[in-house]
């Protein structure tokens, strides 16, 4: 058989189809639910039926032939599947239907098929079919695996295209944009626009490659990382290099993508970057993004505010100065009164929890830690100051994680109800 003559039919062009399945073991089984999820009228012909099919046969949802297979039941049939144990049978059954040009499949015989069913992931506006001509199932089948768990980011292409035509990026420009803090759902529409038309992306390492795959694959990377981490392909250049960089790609004429994760003026190094574009005279625009702050306390259900809680929300920095191995932060000026939200502080958590005690914070006061906020490994700890140090070593909390002190951080809606909050499946993360 050609190959030419094979088509790939999915499931829901079948509605209202009169389709014959012969047999009705595991295999058959499978194709008969999908084809009537699918809206087809199915006859099955079959000496035994699994128990899934003579119910729906005594519901009234298919007709079932009782007996052997026979040429003339190909009457009416507009498609047709054979999936019985016996290949010599499988194989008449396909001639017999090629004889009367109806379309059929043969169970794992792609030889005798005229079209092949490929393996499907539907998403809400959108279905995406996988097939390596029948060769190798399994691949197809870790296919559709990888493209179910990356729905987020396809929803995300999804958009990209729609609004394909709508944001033009000016060339010889650096755009500083806020990626949010890792789900590509929580990029801004204008972030994945300038991100679609980059011509190069110059990105922290805290920016999932889920996200960096955005970008056109002709796009130029470059890494920023203060010890050599990456999270794509390209290369890795320390501050100075970075500025230097944005500023020859953008004379280059070239539309660059500043990507940060999350915020770019929060602890993100923006404004410096954006005072040394002014500098060399490279037009700029920042476009903000989630704060992991915001996302973490949204995926945690931390509200940041609360009426007679929490009147203010303080970003802190918890790591060390650069030169001095000591804080940037007088901790005893921060309000004790409302929510903290301490970035980069794990490392550092056990002093943290002095600082704050000595700081005169009550033992008792509030803390949850955010890891990997937003994202699907995220995890949730709370507890209280005084336990801090503890909780933190004992569940080896790791960057990127975020730390929330006050009245607020014992807030947990998601946990009162019957779902649990910190599964972020179940926020639909
Ligand atoms: N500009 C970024 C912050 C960069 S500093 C923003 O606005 O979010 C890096 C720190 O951000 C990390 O040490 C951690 O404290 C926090 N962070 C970043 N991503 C995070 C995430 N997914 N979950 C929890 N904290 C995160």
């Amino acid at each position: 058989m050609s190959p030419m003559r094979r088509y790939l039919p999915v499931f829901h062009d079948v509605l209202g189809a009169s389709v014959l399945v012969v047999g009705a073991g595991a295999v058959g089984t499978r194709k008969i639910e999908a084809l009537l999820a699918a809206g087809a009228r199915v006859t099955v012909v079959a000496k035994e039926f699994s128990p899934p099919v003579e119910e729906r046969s005594a519901r009234g949802e298919l007709a079932v032939l009782r007996g052997a297979f026979h040429p003339d039941q190909l009457e009416d049939a507009e498609l047709v599947f054979a999936a019985t144990p016996d290949r010599a049978l499988n194989r008449r059954i396909s001639v017999e239907a090629r004889r009367r040009r109806i379309p059929v499949n043969v169970a794992d015989s792609p030889e005798e098929c005229t079209f092949l069913l490929p393996a499907v992931v539907r998403g809400e506006e959108f279905t995406a079919a996988i097939s390596t001509g029948g060769r190798y199932p399994g691949a197809a089948k870790a296919m559709r695996e990888f493209l179910e768990a990356h729905r987020a980011e396809i929803s995300v292409r999804m958009e990209r295209g729609r609004r394909r035509k709508r944001i033009a990026a000016r060339r010889g420009m650096v755009y500083i944009v806020g990626a949010g803090p890792g789900d590509p759902d929580l990029l801004t529409v204008r972030a994945l626009g300038l991100l679609r038309s980059a011509d190069a992306v110059v990105h922290d390492y805290l920016v999932p490659a889920e996200i960096l795959s955005l970008a056109p694959a002709k796009a130029e990377r470059i890494c920023f990382a203060r010890r050599g981490k990456t999270a794509g392909h390209g290369a890795v250049m320390k501050q100075n290099a970075i500025h230097k960089a944005m500023v020859r790609l953008a004379r280059e004429g070239k539309s660059v993508v500043r990507l940060k994760s999350g915020d770019p003026l929060v602890f993100g190094r923006g404004g410096e970057e954006a005072e040394h574009l002014s500098r060399e005279g490279i037009p700029f625009e920042i476009v903000p993004g989630i704060t992991a702050a915001m996302g973490s306390a949204a995926a945690a259900a931390i509200p940041l505010t609360h009426r007679g809680r929490s009147s203010s929300v303080t970003f802190v920095a918890g790591h060390e100065t650069g030169s001095k191995r000591e804080t940037a932060v007088d901790w005893s000026l921060l309000p004790k009164d409302g929510t903290l939200a301490i970035y980069m502080g794990v490392r550092r958590v056990a002093v943290i929890a002095k600082e704050l005690a000595g700081a005169g914070f009550s033992p008792d006061t509030p803390f949850a830690i955010v890891e990997n906020g937003n994202r699907p490994e995220q995890r949730i700890l709370r507890g209280a100051l005084s336990d801090l140090a503890r909780t933190a070593a004992e569940s080896g909390v790791r960057s990127p994680a975020i730390l929330f002190v006050g009245r607020t951080a014992a807030i947990s809606p998601y946990e009162t109800t019957e779902e649990r909050s910190d599964e972020p499946a179940a926020q639909g993360i």
